[in-house]
């Protein structure tokens, strides 16, 4: 059945269900995007043309909503508690339901039964059964809810399931035996998932696919209205906690000697002690009002917390520059509590990586806190630039959608290995050495993969420098690495046409491999597919690094993608 575009969405508020404070707060942000969602869907349908799109049936199984997983989002959503994983919620589940799939929501395991089919009252199912569902989207906690309810059928399907998975899930702390081995153990980690059924909230590292969400668009009118409208002299503080504003005396002292500063922090009856009086607190604010208020400013300021939020980007849409602190040493699961336990080594270089790296100044300033002036010369230095409303592709309805639908009709991890693709071990690879040298590319006249995507021909490959990630290295070369094709450069043939002086060559179990080793010119090559990560590095190794390159304002998918 062909997929047609849907923009009524009064159908999807009523299988959002209700009661939750949560799906309340979810429902009114689908619907108050609803015209937004509409007008993206067409531009996609004229950009696709005559694409074919399958309708899928999609389960939707919001596992931290369930009361089973404790549910500790729904009573703070009036109270200040993190919004970002419901934005992301909700978004999803328009942009699943205006592509025109099958849809059905689940927040509770009595749902979640019924529509596997699990008779309710048996713990688990031992027999295997249909499952009607082509695939399922659902968190860390549905999936334990899963594991434990579809008895075997778990195993059979897993195939089909996407986690929707904030922070990311490296492929290190993904395989059971080499986390288990290598200390990469986590609360969160060792599904044995093909490290791109993790969908982020942010482009973290491309071992992940990047699901994401969408913040609201202005057009040319309001835009326009927006810039006239600025106060040059007034700031918002980034964070609904009192926790946040702790210990920022000096930072707000500063910044009160030029900005009247605004808040959106929630309290009670009392302005929360955390708040000096200067600061014109307005309570937490709906998010059309937040929206408002962020349209009058001029700075959006971070203090470090939250982590990677959906506010910045909504501020830098709305023409707020945005100003955060460098963390230095950066933060991760090593050294920071926050990060403590989740399955990613990922060094975090500044509270909003994404703004510092793939927005940048007019519309970023990531600076050193514990340096006033450096402090006080960017705010002085904000104050008279001038920036337009900026929002990025990726984060518009239709760069959404684009690449929801992409995912949909492209990745499959059901697929047995396609027998057309090179072996780990074949003796040819399927490249030349480029003009230059420098790396290696498809060879023009071996016949392309078929079924591959991201297209092979998309390939480009470069041996790293000692100490230097994938991730890192594809984008020196302003290229973004691409996991999926670690299997065609897997080889021998791969290091001996990059001309790599290796002595010997061996077959390991290394989420670093394949790679040189440079005491004793050693090549290591990768034995286990599942851990194959553009993540990672280690002085000791060259790592070899397949890239690709991508859709401006649009990461996840390659020229040739769509
Ligand atoms: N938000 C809101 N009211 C406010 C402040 C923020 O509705 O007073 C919304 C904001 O529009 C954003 C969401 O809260 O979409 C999540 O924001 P944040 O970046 O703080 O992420 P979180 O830490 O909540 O996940």
């Amino acid at each position: 059945v062909e997929a047609v575009f849907r923009s009524n969405l009064s159908h999807l508020l009523d299988l959002m269900g209700s009661g939750k404070e949560s799906l309340i707060f979810m429902k009114k942000r689908t619907k108050r995007l609803t015209a937004q969602w509409a007008l993206a869907a067409q531009r996609l349908a004229q950009k696709l043309g005559a694409t074919q799109r399958d309708q899928k049936q999609i389960l939707v199984h919001i596992g931290f909503l369930t009361e089973e997983s404790g549910d500790v989002f729904s009573p703070r959503v009036l109270k200040g508690g993190p919004l970002g994983e419901m934005v992301q919620w909700a978004d999803i589940l328009t942009a699943l339901y205006v592509l025109g799939h099958g849809l059905r929501v689940t927040v509770s395991l009595k749902e979640l039964q019924s529509n596997l089919g699990v008779p309710p009252g048996r713990g688990s199912c031992p027999l295997t059964m249909p499952l009607p569902f082509d695939l399922i989207y659902t968190d860390y906690h549905g999936l334990q809810q899963m594991k434990r309810h579809m008895g075997l059928s778990f195993k059979k399907y897993r195939c089909r399931i996407r986690v929707i998975d904030t922070f990311g899930t490296e492929p290190a702390y993904n395989h059971e035996e080499y986390a288990t081995l290598h200390g990469y153990r986590t609360n969160w980690g060792y599904w044995n998932l093909n490290p791109k059924q993790f969908m982020t909230m942010f482009p973290h590292t491309p071992d992940n696919s990047f699901m994401g969400f969408v913040s609201e668009e202005l057009n040319e009118t309001e835009k326009r209205l927006i810039k006239g409208g600025k106060a040059s002299n007034m700031a918002v503080v980034y964070g609904k906690e009192a926790s946040i504003w702790k210990g920022k005396e000096k930072f707000l002292g500063i910044l009160n000697k030029y900005m009247e500063i605004h808040g959106t922090v929630y309290y009670e009856s009392q302005r929360p002690p955390e708040v000096p009086a200067f600061v014109k607190n307005h309570g937490l604010l709906p998010q059309p009002e937040f929206q408002q208020l962020l349209r009058k400013a001029k700075l959006f300021i971070g203090f470090g917390f939250p982590y990677e939020g959906p506010a910045p980007l909504e501020a830098i849409a709305n023409g707020c520059i945005f100003l955060q602190s460098r963390f230095s040493p950066p933060h991760s699961s090593l050294n920071h509590e926050f990060f403590r336990g989740k399955p990613t080594s990922r060094e975090v270089f500044s509270q909003h990586p994404y703004a510092e790296n793939f927005i940048g100044k007019p519309h970023v300033w990531t600076v050193d806190y514990n340096n006033s002036e450096e402090f006080e010369a960017a705010i002085k230095a904000i104050m008279r630039t001038q920036v337009d409303p900026y929002l990025p592709y990726e984060y518009t309805c239709e760069g959404m959608l684009e690449r929801i639908h992409a995912y949909i009709q492209h990745q499959d991890f059901c697929r047995a290995p396609d027998p057309a693709l090179p072996e780990a071990h074949a003796p040819q690879s399927p490249f030349v050495l480029a003009p230059n040298a420098t790396h290696l590319e498809w060879a023009r006249n071996t016949s392309l993969a078929p079924g591959a995507w991201p297209p092979a021909h998309a390939l480009r490959a470069w041996l790293a420098v000692p100490g230097r990630a994938c991730t890192d290295t594809c984008l020196d070369h302003g290229l973004i690495c691409e996991p999926s094709f670690f299997p065609f450069l897997n080889s021998q043939d791969a290091f001996l046409k990059l001309q790599v002086p290796c002595d010997s060559t061996e077959s390991e179990m290394n989420h670093l491999y394949p790679a040189f080793a440079q005491p004793g010119q050693e090549c290591y090559l990768q034995k286990e597919p599942l851990l194959f990560s553009c993540a990672g590095s280690n002085t000791k190794y060259r790592r070899l690094c397949p890239c690709r390159d991508f859709r401006k304002g649009q990461v996840a998918l390659c020229q040739g993608c769509l």
